[in-house]
């Protein structure tokens, strides 16, 4: 069973993620979007060593703090490789808030493999191209950065959004685990893919 912190960070409180396997000390960061200093912070409240940082998408609220955090630890970063464009582009910023993330460190090739953790990558593409979520199936838990949320869906009306295929990344990828499913969104609470899949009311129901 994974342990898990969810730390809410930056002016958009992005839900920050730390994943860890009970009894290891090797965490995985998943979005840290701001504020390497309190995510640094609850690593060691929990005694854990960040051993990778996991990325949901390219958006600039989600990725602020990996340069700090990548650079400190000299960890490796892992994204989709369709949002390397999003990724690199000086225009992922959200001025006045939120300006272009620095220091970002070239992602990793290959998915990071984390002692006790095991996972899949789904790609869930529509909020943007290359947008996963991290499935921890042993542990019933889905982590869906701003793919889905508690009774509502990503944003598609920004960078590369495209609603058709993030209906149907929902449908096909994530609402065919199980009900029990515990949803960690990137932004808001938690929920469950059952009580996504019966009460969202942004999920179009299939004929
Ligand atoms: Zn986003
Ligand atoms: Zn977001």
């Amino acid at each position: 069973m994974i342990r898990m912190e969810c730390i809410p960070v930056g002016f958009l409180d992005v839900n920050c993620y730390l994943v860890w396997a009970e009894g290891e000390e090797s965490a995985l960061v998943i979005d840290p979007g701001a504020e390497p200093a309190k995510v640094d912070a609850a690593l060691a409240a929990h005694a854990l060593r960040p051993a990778a940082i996991l990325l949901t998408h390219g958006h600039v609220d989600h990725i602020g703090a990996v340069g700090a955090l990548a650079g400190k630890h000299g960890i490796p970063v892992w994204l989709h490789p369709a949002e390397l464009p999003l990724y690199r582009s000086p225009a992922n910023a959200l001025p006045p808030w939120v300006p272009a993330a620095r220091d970002l460190p070239e992602p990793a090739a290959a998915v990071p493999i984390v002692p006790g953790l095991a996972f899949s990558v789904l790609e869930t593409p529509g909020h943007t191209r290359g947008g996963v979520c991290y499935y921890f199936a042993d542990s019933a838990a889905l982590f869906t950065g701003d793919t889905l949320f508690a009774g509502s869906v990503g944003r598609t009306d920004l960078h590369c959004g495209d609603a058709d295929a993030l209906q149907r990344s929902i449908r096909e990828k994530l609402l065919v685990l199980p009900a029990a499913t515990r949803v960690f969104p990137g932004h808001g609470g938690s929920t469950t893919v059952g009580t996504e899949a019966a009460e969202n009311p942004y999920l179009i129901k299939a004929p």
